[in-house]
């Protein structure tokens, strides 16, 4: 079985250290969680995923969700397990205390979302989809549906989901059907079907709140026509308590390569009553305040399903003996172990972790992986500053950062995801393929992330086409300007500045490869459509990189303070530099040869 142990020491030194958004340290609301809050929110949440969540993992792989006589039941252990869960208060952590939450910033939820991520990525979907129904709600719910539904959300006795997809309407809103007709009662009857729906259904909570898109009789086609919907599964009486089961059944849960722990249903609407949630044929706004924060933790479930099998494959690295290495330099950890008698003959094969390509895979793993920790730190206070400041033009700025970083963390972490659980899986060799040692479930387990949300694709399209082109504001030059002071910045430090150069290079690519697509877009679209996923790369990267150089600046100034963990710091960021950024050279020289031998390819 796979172990885990929260990496606290990296995000405590992220929380103490890099707050580098002076407009997040000015938010009243948080000026009181200091680092002795941090330490202990983040101790108690180790000690629920490591001992708690983490076993649930493999059982769940087991004894899937199940779907019995109409009623969808979760895999054993879930249900004590969610009871301790929401006892804890660990729903309500990021919720406002007007609803009973504890008003935790996401610098510190983040973290709480990565280990549980880590842990059990099919056990965490059941809260999660409530804590984006409860965003959902908050911005966009009357008062009196905030002050009906939101309470017991964020308690966790009810949970929530998010319907889109239905069977001929995935990526494509515009095509959905489900239909809501307007009761004289101003209520809404919903009749329609929707599919692969996240915790749609389970033995969990006492109710659950589906938040619906669909469309009303005299509503436009496409996406103009699209409205939002509150359609609670059991009916609930004006003084809050349960009424009679809602017109919403569960039809059949899906059986799936991995996540089989997590119930994803098909549901049938037939003349459910529902509520309407903001303006008539705005929904796909409204729900965009649920997706958008959505992505941001889909992309965390990447980071923390990739700690996780990095975790592992290290340690699995240092007990494993195979063949000799080459260089005396990387036999050091062989000749201590040598030293303390535990490994007995001269002759023995080394352990794998001396072996170059295996040492170049594990800090390939954790050079991408602490960037990302980096990066989602900074997302997370940009968040905070374009939900919570009083200025409007601060706000708008750090709103503007969170919309062009969300799909670049969606994907990159994802895929990234992708990447690290698979070679992972390498360095278990055999034992990786076989269930025996439960690092294949996390390459499966990760596998949806890039497909759930809208898919990567769609997310280097909406980046390119939707965030990179805004004429308004220029999000892209703003981002750089940033990166371009961080760089001048560290010009004339000896240790850092041959990397802050490296960045400079590569800035400079990705400045020529959006100059490339503000040109083509206005020849040639598919050019720029087959470029999306290698831009997207390209912008990931050097957002890494520039995470990369504000942990070195930090960790050479603070160096005598921990000078193991600050050292481990360097040597990371040097490998990151080296071997993960000219990764950026590829994808540029890829994207900008054009399309004529895609678009030109005749298919047989
Ligand atoms: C386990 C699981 C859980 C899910 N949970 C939920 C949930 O809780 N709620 C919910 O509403 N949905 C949920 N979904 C649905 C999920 O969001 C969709 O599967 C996803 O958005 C893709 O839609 P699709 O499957 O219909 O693929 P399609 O839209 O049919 O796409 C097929 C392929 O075509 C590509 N493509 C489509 N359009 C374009 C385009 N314009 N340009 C370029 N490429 C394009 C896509 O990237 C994809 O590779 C879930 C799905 C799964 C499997």
């Amino acid at each position: 079985m796979v172990t885990y142990a929260a990496p606290i020491n990296d995000m405590m030194f992220l929380f103490e250290k890099l707050k580098d958004n002076p407009h997040y340290c000015e938010l009243e609301k948080y000026k009181e969680v200091n680092s002795d809050l941090a330490k202990d929110i983040l101790e108690q949440a180790a000690k629920i995923t490591e001992n708690l969540i983490l076993p649930l993992a493999k059982v769940g792989d087991e004894i899937p969700a199940t779907f019995e006589n109409g009623a969808v039941r979760t895999p054993p252990g879930y249900k004590e397990a969610y009871k301790k869960f929401i006892e804890d208060g660990w729903v309500s952590l990021s919720c406002d205390p007007e609803y009973g939450g504890q008003g935790i910033p996401k610098t510190i939820s983040a973290f709480f979302d990565e280990m549980l991520s880590s842990s059990s990525l099919s056990f965490k979907l059941y809260s999660e989809l409530s804590i984006g129904a409860y965003n959902c709600i908050l911005h966009h719910g009357t008062e009196s549906i905030k002050k009906k539904f939101l309470p017991k959300i964020v308690k966790g006795i009810w949970s929530g989901t998010m319907c889109l997809t239905e069977p001929a309407c995935g990526t494509d809103l515009g095509l959905l059907k489900t239909k809501a007709v307007e009761q004289p009662d101003g209520t809404f009857e919903l009749s329609g079907q929707k599919i692969f729906i996240t915790s749609g259904d389970h033995d969990l909570t006492e109710n659950i709140i589906h938040l619906v898109l669909a469309r009303t009789p005299d509503a436009p086609s496409g996406t103009k026509g699209i409205s939002l919907f509150l359609v609670p599964k059991i009916q609930v009486k004006e003084d809050g308590s349960l009424g009679p089961r809602n017109g919403v059944s569960t039809n059949s849960i899906e059986s799936k390569m991995g996540i089989k722990g997590s119930a994803t249903c098909v549901l049938n609407f037939d003349g459910a009553i529902g509520y309407m949630i903001g303006p008539k044929n705005k929904g796909l706004g409204s729900m965009f305040t649920m997706m958008n924060l959505e992505r941001i933790v889909v992309g965390i479930q990447g980071l923390g399903i990739s700690e996780i099998a990095y975790q592992n494959a290290l340690n699995y690295s240092k007990e494993r003996k195979q063949g000799k290495t080459n260089n005396s330099k990387t036999k050091n950890l062989t000749k201590l172990l040598k030293k303390i008698n535990f490994l007995k003959s001269q002759n023995e094969a080394n352990l794998i972790i001396d072996h170059a390509d295996i040492r170049r895979s594990i800090l390939n793993m954790k050079s991408i992986i602490e960037g990302e920790r980096a990066l989602s730190f900074w997302l997370a206070q940009q968040t905070e500053v374009s939900l919570h400041h009083s200025d409007k033009k601060i706000k708008q700025e750090a709103s503007d950062f969170v919309s062009l970083m969300t799909p670049v963390v969606k994907s990159l972490f994802t895929d990234m995801g992708m990447e690290i659980t698979s070679d992972a899986m390498q360095i278990f060799g055999g034992y990786g393929y076989t269930k025996d040692q439960g690092i294949e479930q996390l390459y499966r387990d990760n596998r949806i992330t890039p497909i759930y949300e809208g898919t990567n694709s769609i997310q280097s399209i909406d980046l390119v086409f939707r965030k990179l082109i805004n004429k308004d504001r220029n999000v892209i030059g703003r981002y750089i300007k940033s990166i371009e002071e961080e760089i001048k910045k560290n010009k004339n430090h000896p240790q850092i500045k041959p990397l802050a150069e490296k960045l400079n290079y590569y800035l400079k690519t990705m400045i020529n490869f959006t100059i490339w697509i503000e040109k083509n877009m206005k020849v040639s679209k598919d050019d720029v459509s087959a470029a999306c996923n290698d831009y997207l790369k390209v912008l990931g990267l050097i957002a890494l990189s520039y995470s990369w150089l504000k942990v070195l600046a930090v960790s050479y100034k603070e160096m005598n303070t921990n000078k193991k963990f600050f050292e481990d710091k360097i040597e990371t960021a040097n490998f990151f530099f080296k071997r993960v950024l000219p990764r950026i050279d590829a994808h540029y020289n890829s994207a900008i040869s054009g399309t004529k031998y895609i678009m030109d390819f005749k298919f047989n």
